[in-house]
């Protein structure tokens, strides 16, 4: 069946962000509205590893219109110097893949902010899940900053 533009990658119903979104499946969510979550990474390429997802299932950028564009944008804008100062990284990797061709895993539109430290090579992809320990900590500090 064909959905996006690269095809139905994966089905909503059987799309893990979606999962989170609706309560299904865990999650370390630090922000909600009605068009846009923000959470941890589960397998961060470094800790404090923040996703931005649109509430509505887009599989990748081409589907999404203007309003949740800006939702999203203001989200990142917005977590992108707390999860620096949090985290303590010297700088922020924002990127975000559409279509296997450039790397995207999960088929669910989503921006990543990644702490970036002098000396370590940038990635985007994490190696292994964090302990929950750790993202529930995370969590608390980030929620804490946003206040
Ligand atoms: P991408 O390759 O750009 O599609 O990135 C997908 C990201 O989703 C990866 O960094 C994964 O670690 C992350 N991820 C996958 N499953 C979960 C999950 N259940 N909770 C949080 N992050 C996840
Ligand atoms: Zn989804």
């Amino acid at each position: 069946m064909q959905g996006g533009l690269f095809g139905d990658e994966t089905a909503t119903e059987n799309c893990i962000f979606c999962k989170i979104i609706s309560g299904k499946a865990p999650g370390h969510i630090l922000y909600r509205d009605d068009e846009v979550m923000c959470f941890l990474d589960i397998a961060p390429v470094s800790v404090g590893h923040t996703l931005v997802i649109p509430i509505k299932h887009h599989d990748n950028i081409f589907t999404l219109n203007n309003s949740e564009v800006s939702a999203l944008a203001i989200q990142t804008r917005r977590f992108a110097p707390i999860v620096k100062r949090v985290t303590g990284a010297d700088g922020l990797g924002v990127h975000q893949l559409n279509g296997r061709a450039a790397g995207q895993t999960v088929f669910h539109y989503h921006t990543h902010l990644i702490p970036c430290f002098h000396g370590k090579p940038m990635q985007i992809h994490g190696r292994k899940p964090a302990s929950q320990t750790a993202l529930a900590e995370m969590a608390e500090r980030l929620r804490a900053a946003l206040k």
